[in-house]
Order: C-alpha cells, then structure tokens, then sequence
C-alpha cells in the first residue's frame, strides 16, 4: 500500500519557485491600477459630477440619483476598458469573510438584442438574497430581505472580470448585518467627539480621522501537505501531530532570509496587492517556521479595513497559484506561534496627528496628553468588551492560553509618557505653570522632555501598546475582521471624549469669573477647566497602566486586584457585549442598538458552537479511520514477528527478544484503547450540548464540557505518532508540514 504522505512530501520537496513577471512600470505607476480612484474619477466623469464626488467622500456630501447615474456610468466605461464583464456589491457579513454575487453588464436592447449597461440604482443599492447569512435572528424567514447599499468612501476596484463595489449590509427595518456599517457609525462618533476636543486647543480643526495599519501574520503549507490533512482542510488548524524536534527554538525563522518558492509568492501576492491600491510595504519570515508577515503603510480605518478583508482573499488565491496554502488560523500548530495581527491605531486631524509626541507648542503636548489619557479612559472603562471583540473560538487559542497575549487587556506607554502623566497628576498647580517660563501663552504645561520612542522601550507583552505615536493593539486574531475591534475602540475612545467634553465645560462654567482662575493666574480658566479633568482622569484610569510581565501568574492576581477583567472562557467573554456599560456605549455613539447587540451575540456563540462541532467531528473521524486503523496494523506486524521469534527461537531467548515489542504492542492497545473510549465520551458530550436550545448555554456546554475532551485525546495521538512506524502513518508530520516550502 503506498503512503499518500511519502508522496506528498516528495512531490514538495521537489517545487521549483513559479516565476514571476517584474512588472515593466515602478510600483508608484501600477498603484491603484485596478481601483477606480480620484484620478480616474477626473478622467472618466464629468467635471462636475467629479466635484460632487469629491464632496461625497471628503464631506460625507448627500448623494443624489442624478450623480449616482453619471459615475455608475463613467466606472462601467473604465471597467470594460480594463476587459470587466460582471459587477459585484462586495460586504462583510458576520462570517469573518466576505461577500459577492455576481452579475453581469448585460441589459436587453428591447429590439432583441443586448447592450451594457449599468445605472446608479445598481451601483448604490441592492437586495441579496440575504436569507443564507448570519443575523442572530433579525431576518425571521418570513422577511429575509437584506439591503447592500454603497459605501462611497471606499474606492470600487476590480478583481478579475469583476467590478467590486464596497457595500454596507442591512436589513430590511435597517439592522447593521455586517461589520462596515457599525464601524461607519463609530468612525462618524470618534471624527465628531474628537474634533470637538480638538476645538479647545484649535478652532481651525475640521475633521479627525481615525487611522489603522495592521500587521497580518500567516503560515504557508505547502498544498500537497495540506491535502493530506483533513484537519487542516476542515479547521484551518492540525488537531493532532508531535512536535517536530527542531522547531522555532533556534530563533533561526525570524526575519530570516525568505524561501524562494515563498518569495516568489510573496511578490506575487504584492505586484496584485499595489494593483488594487493596498499599499504593501513590509514583508518578513515571522518567529515560527513557515511563519510569514505582511505589513501596509497605515490608511484611513475604514479603507484599511477593506483592504485587509480584500488582502486576505488575495493571498488566498495567490497561494493557491504557487502551490501553497495559506493559513490565517490563529493557532494551526501546537507548540509553536500563532498568528496574530496587530493593529496600530491612531487619531490625525485635517491639520497633523494626534498622537505624536512631542509636539512643537505647549498646546500640541496638552492635547498630546489629553488624547493618550481620553483613550486610556475609552480602554479602562471598556477593557472587558474590547477582549470580547477580538476573541473568537480561534482566537482562544492564543489569548489567556499558551501564549501572546494574555486574556487581561492592559497598556504600556513607555517610561516618557509614563512620567509625563505622572507629572501632570501630581505636580504642583504652581509648579505646572512655572515649569515651562514661556510667558505670554495662553496655555502653558511644564517642558515635556524630548520623546525620542526608543525601540528598546517596548513591551511585547503588553496588549494595548503606545509606540510613539499610535497605539498597537495586539491581541486582534489573524483571521479576524479587524472591523470589530475598530468598532469596540473608536467607540469607546468617542465616549470618553465626550465625557471629558461635558466634563470639561461644565467646569469651565463654574470657573468663570472666579479670581482664582482668572487672568491673573496667567491662563485662562478653559486651561484650568482642561487640567483638572486631565488630573482626574490619570487619578482614573490607572489600573489600565501595566508595565510589567502580562504572561506572570502575579499579573492576573494583580489584575484581578485592579479590577480588570480577567475571564478567559470565550462564551463568557462574549457577555461583555451585553453589559449595561457596553449597551449604553454602544447606543449614545450611535454605533449599535441593543437589538443589534444581542442578534450579534447569538450569531457569536453559534459560531463558536459550530466550530468546536466540526473539530470535534474531524477529530473524531480521524481518531478512528486513520489513526487506530494504522497503529493496530502495525501492532499486528509486531505481533506477528513476537510469533516468529517464537518458533525461532527457544521460548525464553524469544521473550528476551521481543521484550521490546510486546511493550510497544501493550502501549499501542492502551492507547487506541484510551482513545476509543474518549472519543466515545466526545460524542455523548456534544449529544448532551446539542439538546440545549439556547445558543448561549450550548456554546458554554461546549467550551467546558466538548473542547477539553479533544486535548486528551490528542495527547494519546501524538503519543502513537512517536512509537507507529513512520512508513505507516498516514498524516504529514510538523516537521514536514513547517519546514517543507
Ligand atoms: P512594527 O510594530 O513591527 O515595528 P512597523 O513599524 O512596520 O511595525 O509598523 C506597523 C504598522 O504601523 C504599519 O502599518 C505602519 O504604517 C503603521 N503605523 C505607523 N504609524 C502609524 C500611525 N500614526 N497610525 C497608525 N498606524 C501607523
Ligand atoms: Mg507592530
């Protein structure tokens, strides 16, 4: 019988890199090829619905049907120049990937023939059949009506023969069903809350816009390999397979030099990624074996957002073209990395960015402090909720397991903004004023020293990391939109400005007028009004500062001495969603109604549910059809050659002889034993669980009573794996599977 596995070893090992073409142009000349941008909007509309566009995007301008009609034309006119047949509306539903249905160009003439056409009714709305997608039970069957409707602000770009245009997806009594259009709604909230701080320091400050650059990790497999693993086909991660002996603790992957066939695929991926206007920057070997990053410049959130979903599903394809596989799962091998993607987050007006420091006034370094403090307040008073939008069944696996980053989301700022905080807390009024000896400016806070954000000054550990001038927010699952994570931040970054606002003016109010803040202390009593909210919200906030080791034991005593949330059963997590605080959150910035709250919530732990079924299902499948088939077959080898050794040779010699097989014959029925019996057990467990009607308590039942049933059973494989013949196994093992490219 021949191994499927040695054949697909041999056949990777053999893989030559695919070559690919170097575009003739440089890459600022093919950027944005295939996106119907600001320059092709010039060249294919008219002058002035060009200008209206413009005003729709920057000004969130109505737009009207007129308008609608003239680019729907003018985008059809350069899509069939570029060979497009078919337009989509292209939506994040809450599957973690996207979207589309296809149609064609294609309108009778009414004289029995057929032109192109596509009118503005077509780009700004349509009506998918919407009944097959998640929606926590908005849509009941007998109105599965869903609306997708044009988002201007994110360009439409062409993949393949298709124009894809962004969408958001509602219901039909205006229910957000996807990720855009709450994270649209909390990108208005943040722009509005944070413009008006803005106005204290600058009156000049038109907009502020929230900013995202993510670094998304993945692992290659090579596709033959991958192919022999129904695990990884079906769950995007091995539930089963040794550690390899040599894995990533040589340090030798990390920033290494990159395979060929991978590089190949790399370019590959990049030359398709600049085409589509995502713009591709970094690239490196990650710290696991087989482990690999991608990093754009940073962009407008909501852009960066699509262009990670659109990245994703580009690399999927590509991968496929070099023979590989693209793994997005947190977590596809046990005992090495997983993978993550980190979202480096930031605020930026019209006029400069907010989080830099330092700036070149007192103002800027003012405002500097009170939007690193205002979104400390948005962490601390949410920390709970922004774990549960970005835990995921997947994401479980790194978050408060094993590894990065713990299951407690707290902030690292570094020793300069540290002291800079501790400064303003705790210096003396007096002081604060004279600190700085600028006379004559209105507002005044003491010299901040030069901020010079050493690399050194990192904290890998740290969840939620200031790094100069974003933060990092680290804890984002690989596969996961990064939609949700925005959503919970800008949110809750947006009420705590509007809080430290009310704050803030009601105190000016009651300080107006009043000598002790007046003129004569040299600054104004919005300056005064400013600092002592600061001050107490530092005061606040503090628990949310940790600067020490997340991954130490002491961390979650401290942590829960602080108040912090520290829960780390994915289901329970999800209850944060839910909370009083996170409702009201939610609500007052206009980003979602409780409904929607708790529809989203039932598709949560559904989801969770259904992805434990199937491991459990596979796991069990493979349990019985591949491995104890294979380790009793060799256990009948070994027996027979007990049997011959026997007729050999005398009966005490041949005991002596088969000592070692008779052992490995007993380990071999232990095991397969053991392993009957748990999978036996996983199966009644799921019975159990599937009964519960309620999505909430199933997807419980399977956290506590399904999943830890699937560890011990894999223990006793990957056992087997050690002592089975290595001819006869029949999965590639890790040491194929991560070092084979
Ligand atoms: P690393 O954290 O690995 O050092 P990089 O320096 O390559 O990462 O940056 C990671 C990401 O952070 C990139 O997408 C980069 O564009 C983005 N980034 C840099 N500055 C900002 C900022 N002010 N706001 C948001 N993202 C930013
Ligand atoms: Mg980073």
């Amino acid at each position: 019988m021949t191994n499927l596995r040695f054949k697909v070893v041999e056949e990777a090992f053999k893989k030559k890199p695919i070559d690919v073409e170097a575009p003739s142009e440089r890459p600022y000349e093919y950027f944005g090829k295939k996106v119907f941008g600001r320059s092709k909007m010039y060249k294919y509309l008219p002058k002035d619905i060009y200008k209206k566009m413009i005003d729709v995007m920057d000004n969130g301008a109505q737009l009207d049907r007129e308008v609608a009609d003239a680019v729907a034309e003018g985008m059809r006119k350069w899509a069939v120049e570029q060979g497009v047949t078919h337009y989509t509306h292209w939506f994040q539903p809450l599957t973690e990937g996207t979207a589309e249905k296809h149609d064609s160009f294609i309108e009778h003439d009414g004289k029995g023939g057929m032109v192109e056409d596509f009118s503005g009714k077509l780009l700004v709305q349509q009506e998918p059949d919407a009944s097959s997608f998640p929606s926590g039970g908005i849509r009941s069957t007998f109105e599965a009506r869903g609306y997708s409707a044009w988002d201007p602000t994110s360009p439409v770009f062409i993949m393949d023969d298709t124009l894809c245009i962004p969408t958001v997806f509602i219901s039909y009594s205006g229910e957000a069903l996807d990720y855009k259009a709450p994270l649209l709604r909390a990108l208005h909230a943040v722009n509005v809350a944070a413009t008006e701080v803005c106005h204290y320091f600058d009156p000049e400050v038109k907009k502020v816009t929230s900013n995202l650059g993510w670094e998304q990790e993945y692992f290659l497999v090579d596709e033959g390999l991958y192919s022999a693993r129904p695990d990884l086909l079906l769950t995007g991660r091995t539930l089963m397979g040794h550690d390899s002996a040599k894995n990533q603790q040589m340090d030798d992957h990390y920033f290494g030099t990159i395979p060929d066939r991978v590089q190949a695929f790399m370019k590959d991926m990049e030359i398709q990624a600049l085409e589509l206007g995502i713009p591709c920057k970094t690239r490196h070997n990650e710290v696991a074996p087989n482990q690999f990053e991608v990093a754009p410049i940073f962009e407008d959130t909501n852009l960066a957002v699509d262009h990670n979903m659109l990245l994703m599903s580009l690399m999927k394809k590509v991968a496929r073209k070099h023979g590989f596989r693209v793994l997005l799962h947190e977590k596809p091998f046990a005992g090495i990395n997983g993978s993550g993607k980190h979202n480096n987050w930031s605020l930026s007006t019209d006029t400069g960015v907010l989080l830099h420091a330092p700036g070149k006034t007192p103002e800027q370094n003012l405002r500097f402090a009170v939007f690193i403090v205002e979104t400390l307040m948005g962490v601390y008073r949410h920390n709970g909720l922004l774990k549960a939008s970005i835990m995921s069944a997947t994401n479980a696996h790194r978050l408060g397991a094993n590894e990065a980053p713990p299951a407690i989301v707290s902030s690292f700022l570094g020793t300069q903004v540290s002291d800079l905080l501790d400064h303003i807390e705790k210096a003396d009024k007096d002081d604060i004023f004279q600190m700085n000896g600028k006379q004559g400016l209105k507002m005044d806070i003491p010299e901040i020293p030069e901020l010079l954000i050493d690399n050194t000054d990192r904290n890998r550990t740290s969840p939620f990391a200031f790094t100069g001038n974003r933060f990092e927010f680290r804890a984002v699952g690989s596969e996961a939109n990064c939609a949700s994570a925005m959503i919970t931040l800008n949110a809750a970054v947006a009420e705590a400005l509007v809080d430290f606002k009310a704050r803030v003016d009601k105190k000016i109010a009651e300080y107006e007028g009043r000598p002790e803040f007046g003129e004569q202390t040299g600054h104004t009593a919005k300056f005064h009004a400013i600092i002592d909210v600061l001050r107490e919200d530092i005061k606040t906030c503090k628990p949310i500062r940790f600067n020490g080791n997340g991954y130490s034991d002491e961390w979650v005593e401290e942590a829960t001495r602080r108040g912090l949330d520290v829960e780390k059963s994915c289901p329970i997590i999800f209850e944060r969603y839910l909370d009083p605080a996170s409702i009201k959150l939610f609500e007052s910035m206009g980003v979602m109604t409780e409904k929607e709250l708790v529809a989203r919530n039932e598709v949560k732990w559904e989801t969770y549910t259904k992805k434990i079924q199937i491991e459990a299902r596979v796991l069990g499948d493979l349990s019985m059809n591949h491995i104890i088939p294979v380790a009793t077959r060799y256990q009948s080898q070994l027996l027979q050659n007990v049997e011959n050794m026997a007729e050999v040779f005398p009966k005490e010699k041949a005991a002596k002889l088969s000592a070692r097989n008779l052992k490995i014959i007993e380990e071999i029925a232990e095991r397969t034993s053991k392993i009957e019996t748990q999978v036996e057990e996983l199966v009644n467990a799921r019975k159990v669980a599937n009964k519960i009607t309620d999505e909430h308590e199933k997807a419980i039942a399977y956290h506590d009573t399904v999943e830890p049933k699937m560890d011990t059973i894999r223990y006793q494989i990957d056992k087997l794996e050690l002592i089975v013949d290595d001819s006869c196994w029949p999965l590639p093992k890790y040491r194929e599977l991560l070092f084979i490219r």
